[in-house]
């Protein structure tokens, strides 16, 4: 567990408007696969400076809770994402090495990791329940789809184990006959943990999630990711719900989606009524999103005027 101070906006109690104020957060550290965790160590910012920051673009400065929601909404919305960059976090990581191999193609953040040059690698591996091989999906390359029977996955899972122990019997006898640990580790297998800190600015954070919360990234780093998630929703409200309406789960058509859906609901004479629409969307958080939302959806033929 973490406590740490997030710096926020003045409040209308009659203190000093530049008075610092700071929210007090106890942040967890989260368990992650067999032997893994996300701690979160540090943040630099919070949703109000966020919006404090893209303020000075207009030359204004704190706004109100209101005011920064709306403006937090409208940033993610329009994809004007440098005010996110102005906010960081900073993890300590404890991932197996394939994991960590995915997870470090994100090439826009900061880290030191475990050395076994200079220290014995730790000793820990990703272990695999008899029920949780999964089977090569037939329609994409790379992922997977169903599992294969626990019968040859009890199979496998000792199999697992005896290799697992092999390799580290060897790199321990390596290393007490004197083999250099720089060489000692090269056969060390890919589910090795190990760890690392992570410092990351929020808008190459969010493109991180963007990629790794998706269906389509391995099992494994989704569950890092999901750690990751909950930390960034805990830290940063306003910014991580924007982010969930209108990135995680949104849908971008391309103009061939966009003009069969059209001409299908021509065709089915389907559209909401003005009326209709307005009440739908009537949860929007301001008025520039519902014209927003308006547009898109006559854009599809969508609103019968
Ligand atoms: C499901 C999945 C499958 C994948 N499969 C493969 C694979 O088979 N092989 C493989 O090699 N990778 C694979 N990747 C990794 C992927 O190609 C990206 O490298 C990785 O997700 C990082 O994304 P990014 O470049 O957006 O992030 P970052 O590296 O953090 O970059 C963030 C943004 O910064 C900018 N940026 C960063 N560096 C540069 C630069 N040099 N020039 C210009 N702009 C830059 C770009 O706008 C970029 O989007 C896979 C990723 C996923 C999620």
């Amino acid at each position: 567990m973490t406590l740490i101070a997030q710096r926020t906006a003045p409040q209308n109690d009659g203190l000093p408007r530049d008075y610092r104020r700071v929210r007090l957060i106890e942040v967890p550290k989260i368990d992650v696969l067999d032997d893994g965790f996300v701690e979160f160590v540090d943040v630099m910012g919070s949703d109000d400076t966020i919006c404090r920051d893209a303020r000075v673009s207009t030359g204004s400065d704190w706004g109100s809770d209101a005011e920064n929601k709306r403006l937090i909404r409208y940033l993610i919305r329009n994809r004007h994402d440098s005010p996110f960059e102005q906010a960081e976090l900073k993890f300590r990581v404890r991932a197996p090495m394939d994991v960590w191999r995915q997870w470090i193609r994100t090439r826009t953040a900061n880290v030191v990791e475990y050395s076994t040059r200079y220290s014995e690698a730790i000793e820990a591996a990703r272990t695999t329940a008899p029920n949780a091989w999964r089977r090569q999906a037939a329609s994409t390359r790379q992922g997977s789809d169903g599992f294969l029977d626990e019968e040859t996955g009890a199979e496998l899972s000792r199999d697992e184990a005896t290799l697992q122990r092999m390799v580290r019997d060897v790199y321990k006898r390596r290393l007490g006959l004197g083999v250099a640990r720089e060489q000692a580790r090269k056969d060390l297998p890919l589910s090795t943990y190990t760890e690392a800190v992570w410092k990351i600015d929020l808008r190459n954070l969010l493109r991180f999630l963007e990629l790794r919360l998706d269906d389509a990234a391995q099992f494994e780093i989704r569950e890092y990711a999901k750690a990751v998630a909950s930390i960034t929703r805990e830290l940063f409200p306003k910014t991580y719900r924007a982010f969930a309406d209108y990135r995680l789960n949104a849908t971008t058509l391309t103009r061939f989606e966009t003009d069969a859906l059209r001409d299908l609901l021509a065709k089915k004479g389907v559209a909401f009524g003005r009326g209709e629409f307005d009440e739908r969307f009537a949860e929007l958080e301001s008025e520039s999103e519902r014209t927003e939302a308006l547009a898109k959806f006559r854009r599809l033929g969508l609103v019968a005027e």
